[in-house]
């Protein structure tokens, strides 16, 4: 079958910028699992893989306005390291899990951290950066009722938490 809206899709994927530097890669994580159509993947990625079916390689350059967006339109805050769940062990580029004023997640990105200073910033790292995906597409499937419930393809490669 072809990938479609509600499509399971299990894929290989190694992700380079301009450069060709490795940013990220499922060699050596195992493939991934997503639920197609629902925003879990950056949006240049999925319209790409719209249509194509198991066994295919896509290759696409995903420019910053449908990958992780601009640089400069984030947000950042300064904020000391005690205010901070105790339990991180803090990494400039790492996301961290909030919650927003409107109730819905947030994600904010470590950008600097500076003795007892840390920057939050709810730009992604890789804003305004070109991502250069190479992927082999392993299986597709329909989703089960469950996945189109949660939002999202379950195991082996999927969630984990039933
Ligand atoms: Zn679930």
């Amino acid at each position: 079958m072809k990938i479609a809206k509600n499509s399971v899709v299990t894929i290989d994927y190694t992700l380079t910028d301009d450069d060709g530097k490795v940013l990220d890669s499922s060699v050596g994580q195992g493939p991934m699992a997503y639920l197609h159509g629902h925003g879990q993947i950056v949006a240049g990625l999925e319209k790409a893989l719209s249509g194509k079916g198991a066994g295919e390689q896509v290759k696409v350059a995903v420019a910053p306005k449908d990958g992780y967006g601009e640089k400069g339109g984030g947000k950042t805050m300064a904020i000391a390291r005690e205010d901070l769940p105790g339990d991180v062990d803090l990494e400039e580029g790492m996301p961290l899990h909030a919650t927003g004023p409107d109730g819905h997640d947030l994600v904010l990105w470590v950008q600097k951290i500076e003795g007892e200073q840390v920057t939050l910033s709810t730009e992604h790292p890789m804003a305004g950066v070109t991502l250069h995906f190479d992927v082999a597409i392993k299986e597709v499937r329909a989703a089960t009722k469950d996945e189109l419930q949660h939002g999202h393809a379950h195991g082996p490669e999927g969630h984990h938490h039933h």
